[in-house]
């Protein structure tokens, strides 16, 4: 099966010629579809197009076919259902992160969009798959005359979010923002007793949702927690654990709590976490989210088109991988999600400066950085060892030897993997079009205000996060 994919892929562009005719000749076929009635034809369409589609891209009769947008690559393939691939964790040989022994369907999709007439995928994001279609025929949906909705795709001013980060940012100054560990405990002082090391250092912190597919407390409690303390949250929202109805309902009930600033995430698969036997539902995915967010806030409505009484105010930002191979994919994925609605991107932890420096280059040359905050991923390693594991086991992190010898021949490793977290921030500032950076101390978060202090990437100025910010409560209070 894998082999007629792939076949598929390669001969990307004559297949879309050949469906082209296709739509042409189901077209004229109308009047008969008419007469005979949709309802009698989908059984045996369908049983045709499952025959047809299922030899040759292993089709899944998702019943809204995205192959001329998707590259000849079937996304319902992608055990992440990702319709907007390649996610960050595509494995530097290509395969999937999920399924090594299988291509990445996005990567696939990407290097048959480039047999196709358009030479790239759509700018808008492919639209989500209507599960209630699924079994049903997209070819007598053709014949019948009914245009099955490509993509997210509508014009409206984007509305103010009334962000803090988002307000320094657009004053231009180098920002700082750092990973937030939600807790495994329903007490909320044991949110609050997490914040001293992140106090007089970072503008903002991003609570994480779920990471790794690992349970804790829900993203959109901690940030309440954060911002009635006094910090200024960025909560992160996947597309593992929600569909389309309950991402939406969670995103107006954090900006009513006071949210201002969403990263809008694919999400881990649920097998990398603690619950691999949970459904990964993926009812939605990065592109889509932002696109959807951005509908909510700027267009004033749902997904379906129902008209809200009052839009949330979101700043809005993505995930990047700029060290994912191949680096032209990574920048497509940039350049879409600027389209989907994203305000602000924080990538993955960036180790390799010439890389990114290569990266930067071609974001500088289309003027990317200006339409996007680019805020790049640092952090400390704490041994060789870690380090090793990292670049083995974490797809997109790229750890040049040289740090692993630092390390290796460090007599204290940690302080040396600080001392480098130190030297990365300080050669990030300089590259032009960097907005800021985000650090990320799995379980060392106590070297975040030290990391940030030596650096002095904050200059004389005064982080948005302050020792003066309003102490915090002991008891939740959920109004703001
Ligand atoms: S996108 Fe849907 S209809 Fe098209 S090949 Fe994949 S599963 Fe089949």
């Amino acid at each position: 099966m894998h082999a007629m994919r792939h076949w598929a892929v390669r001969h990307a562009g004559r297949l879309e010629q050949a469906y082209k005719l296709l739509a042409k000749a189901l077209r004229t076929l109308r009047p008969v579809v008419r007469l005979i009635g949709p309802q009698r034809l989908q059984r045996p369409v369908a049983g045709v197009e499952r025959a047809v589609k299922g030899f040759l891209f292993d089709c899944r009769m998702c019943g809204g076919c995205t192959l001329s947008a998707t590259g000849m690559a079937c996304p319902m393939n992608c055990p992440k259902q990702v319709r907007n691939g390649p996610c960050g964790g595509v494995r530097a040989d290509g395969t999937c992160e999920v399924d090594p022994a299988m291509r990445c369907v996005g990567l696939e999709g990407w290097r048959g969009s480039r047999r196709m007439a358009a030479g790239a995928l759509p700018g808008a994001p492919t639209a989500p798959a209507e599960h209630h279609l699924a079994g049903r025929s997209t070819w007598l949906r053709v014949m019948a005359g009914e245009a099955p909705r490509a993509s997210i795709a509508f014009e409206a001013p984007v509305r103010p979010s009334g962000s803090r980060l988002e307000a320094l940012l657009e004053r231009g100054t180098f920002v700082v923002t750092a990973e937030f560990p939600p807790p495994d405990s329903a007490a909320p002082a044991d949110v609050l007793a997490r914040l001293a090391p992140f106090r007089d250092c970072v503008d903002a912190l991003n609570v994480t949702d779920a990471s790794g597919a690992n349970c804790h407390m829900s993203s959109v409690a901690v940030s309440v927690l954060l911002a009635q303390a006094g910090c200024e949250p960025v909560m992160q929202i996947t597309c593992r654990d929600r569909n389309r109805i309950a991402i939406q309902g969670d995103l107006l009930g954090a900006a009513a709590l006071g949210i201002r600033n969403v990263l809008c995430l694919t999400g881990d698969h649920v097998a990398n976490g603690d619950h691999p036997g949970a459904r990964h539902v993926g009812d939605l995915d990065s592109l889509t989210l932002l696109a959807t967010a951005r509908k909510l806030r700027d267009a004033g409505e749902f997904l379906s088109g129902r008209k809200l009484a009052a839009p949330p105010q979101l700043f809005l930002g993505a995930a990047g991988n700029p060290f994912a191979a191949p680096m032209e994919t990574r920048l497509e994925r940039l350049r879409r999600k600027v389209a989907a609605g994203a305000q602000f991107l924080q990538t993955q932890y960036c180790f390799d400066v010439a890389a990114l420096e290569d990266f930067m280059a071609m974001v500088r040359a289309e003027g990317l950085h200006e339409r996007i905050a680019i805020l790049i991923g640092v952090g400390p390693i704490g041994s060789a060892k870690t380090a090793r594991w990292l670049r083995a086991s974490v797809p997109g992190v790229r750890i040049p030897d040289a740090i692993v010898q630092r390390l290796e021949a460090a007599a204290d490793a940690r302080e040396e993997g600080r001392r480098i977290a130190i030297e990365l921030i300080q050669r990030i500032r300089d590259i032009p079009g960097i907005a800021g950076v985000h650090v990320m101390a799995h379980r060392q978060e106590q070297l975040v205000r030290s990391i940030v202090a030596d650096s002095g990437v904050l200059g004389a100025r005064t982080p948005l996060f302050t020792s003066s910010a309003p102490p915090a409560r002991s008891e939740p209070c959920l109004l703001p």
